[in-house]
């Protein structure tokens, strides 16, 4: 489909994660950081003014961009005049937001920024509505037509995959009426999704619990995954008990709105011709259903290591029964890992080494080059994300403060900023980003090569099993968890299409069926554990998380193969990360050598995973 707006490369899984990751302001203010931590956006407009005037441009282009309407199909070069248009409002577009909302992300209370911000956001809508025309007049151009046009103008050619992405789904338009009438149901298409979002974040309270020193505290959810955190099991399991039962309470309506979320995507599915709400779901991005299967069923034919895991977990932490409320707290705490940044900076370069001089020599020049906002200041944006624009080097913001996972966060994100490089200094702006199935491959490789690096140090045992329990969560989270919620995901939509009913008392047993089944024997599980569907905010995005886990495997095998195979399997994966979208995720991910409608990068995981919780065990025992 044609990007009427290709805005930036935002992270939006990391974004995802970041609102967690809020911690109490230190208020540094931003004049006491030095020069070298902070990203040079003056790089976009060295003044205000310049902003100003790219904005008077954009404006301009409007009413250009309307009178192109009704032309499309009369000859190749109107059409090719309006995708190079297209393209023209897309990268001066992306430059005034990127450089709006990161001037507002320094400090989110400077008036002058939130404006522009604003500004861009109306803008955006307008220019929106004066390219609506384009998708449907493109559908309309048939495709002989459309090759003869390749003939008369060659350089209409470096459309042909954007143009071929479009007509796709020729098959799942309806006509002009029917889609006139399916347009009318945008306005509340999003109802289960708002009205979840409201009592979640707005009416629903969990009320006080004793927290880990005795005192009266106000549950909430910032509150209860810290608590989860807590080596004090009486505070972790009276937080878990409290939290869901708080949903438990509103089981019935928790499950007719999830019912309605459910039925709206079977019914988009049945209007548009495709034979499932997976499949529609999926074609978005031309994904095989085959893939997603795949993850599920492979992972279900290997989920022995996650019950060993558990029994593990359980000896480990000296319980009797394990529950649901001690899968997340620290098997080590003693060793936690404090990485100053400077120190990250080395480690990081010489942990990703394996990826090559030419990823290196990028790397390096983002480190020096005013790409990085390091430390957290008073007003800034908490969290951490990768943006920019086309025409914009990456920018990479952060909140660092001495983890180990911010060390993790600096090689994730700038993973995510140099496959932006690659792809914009090697794609025409057309094809100048990427889809969220292939945008955690590029910084989860990075996660992964930068673990293999640190575990080869010498290091003392506590720390090594701190660093090798590190890897198992994030594999355990991102991978098996996600995996769990997309199976979900997958049987509720299922069960609709079949006409079975789908309540909160149906939806609760699968939930519980399907925790016991993932986690083994070993997990028992409290009633108040099969809610948890019930406060899945992704589960109003469906068929979305299912990424999180083919990210996590395909960066897993590509890691192995960039650390066993050397230079082919480099020069691979740097085609793939200057592929942009210029071919369906699916392909740009066989050019990196992973084959996601296979089972192999799944098992590898797995695999991994084994391995890791082997040599902790051992570790372990020889204590
Ligand atoms: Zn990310």
């Amino acid at each position: 489909m044609i990007r009427l707006l290709v805005l930036a490369t935002l992270c939006l899984l990391c974004i995802g994660q970041a609102a967690f990751a809020a911690t109490a302001a230190k208020l540094t203010q931003r004049s006491d950081i030095e020069a070298r931590y902070k990203w040079r956006l003056e790089d976009i407009y060295a003044t205000n003014e310049l902003w100003e005037k790219d904005f008077q441009k954009l404006q301009g282009l409007i009413p250009r961009m309307a009178a192109m309407k009704g032309h499309l199909g009369r000859s190749a070069d109107s059409l090719l005049a309006t995708l190079k248009l297209n393209d023209e409002i897309g990268d001066v577009s992306g430059r005034l937001t990127v450089y709006a909302g990161m001037r507002r992300d320094e400090d989110n209370r400077v008036s002058t920024y939130l404006g522009m911000v604003d500004r861009m956001t109306g803008l955006g809508t307008k220019l929106g509505e004066a390219q609506a025309f384009m998708d449907p007049e493109i559908l309309e151009i048939p495709s002989d037509k459309l090759e003869s046009f390749y003939k008369d103008r060659p350089d209409l050619g470096v459309y042909r995959h954007e143009l071929e992405n479009t007509q796709r789904t020729r098959a799942h338009t309806l006509d002009e009426a029917q889609e006139k009438l399916l347009a009318l149901t945008g306005d509340f298409s999003g109802s289960a999704g708002s009205i979840f979002t409201a009592f979640n974040n707005a009416d629903l309270r969990y009320g006080t619990i004793k927290d880990d020193k005795g005192a009266d505290i106000e549950l909430t959810k910032g509150r209860y995954s810290r608590a989860l955190d807590s080596p004090d099991r009486r505070y972790r399991r009276d937080a878990f008990l409290q939290f869901n039962r708080a949903y438990k309470g509103f089981n019935n309506t928790l499950g007719a709105t999830m019912n309605a979320n459910v039925k709206k995507d079977v019914f988009y599915a049945k209007a548009r011709k495709y034979t499932s709400a997976l499949a529609a779901a999926l074609d978005r991005n031309n994904i095989p259903v085959s893939v997603y299967q795949n993850l599920v069923n492979t992972v279900n034919a290997n989920l022995e290591p996650l019950h060993r895991y558990a029994a593990l977990r359980k000896k480990w932490l000296h319980l009797d029964t394990l529950h649901v409320y001690d899968l997340y707290t620290p098997l080590f705490p003693s060793a936690k890992i404090e990485v100053p940044f400077e120190q990250a900076r080395v480690d990081v370069v010489k942990g990703l080494e394996p990826l090559g001089d030419e990823y290196l020599g990028v790397f390096k020049k983002g480190l020096e080059g005013g790409w990085i906002d390091v430390y957290e200041t008073e007003g800034k944006t908490s969290g951490a994300y990768n943006w920019g624009s086309y025409s914009t080097h990456p920018y990479v913001l952060m909140n660092y403060s001495n983890s180990l996972e911010d060390q993790f966060t600096l090689a994730h994100e700038m993973g995510h900023a140099l496959h932006s490089y690659f792809t914009h200094h090697n794609q025409p702006f057309v094809y100048g980003n990427y889809a969220t199935f292939v945008a955690e491959v590029a910084s989860t490789t990075n996660e992964a090569t930068l673990i293999n690096y640190l575990l080869k140090k010498e290091m003392p045992r506590e720390q090594r099993l701190y660093l090798l329990n590190f890897l198992l969560e994030q594999i355990r989270t991102t991978f098996f968890r996600q995996t769990l919620f997309a199976e979900f995901e997958m049987r509720t939509h299922e069960m609709a299409e079949k006409g079975d009913p789908l309540t909160a008392e149906a939806m609760n047993k699968l939930y519980r069926d399907l925790y016991q089944k993932y986690y083994g024997p070993d997990l028992v599980l409290d009633p108040e554990a099969d809610v948890e569907w019930s406060r899945v905010p992704h589960f109003y995005n469906s068929f979305y998380v299912y990424q999180y886990a083919t990210s996590y495997a395909a960066a897993t095998a590509l890691s192995k193969k960039i650390l066993g195979e050397g230079q082919p399997a480099v020069a691979k994966y740097l085609t793939f990360l200057k592929s942009g979208s210029s071919d369906y995720p699916i392909e740009v991910l066989k050019k990196a050598g992973v084959d996601m409608t296979t089972p192999a990068p799944v098992e590898a995981t797995i695999a991994r995973f084994n391995e890791v919780l082997s040599e902790m065990e051992k570790l372990w025992d020889a204590k």
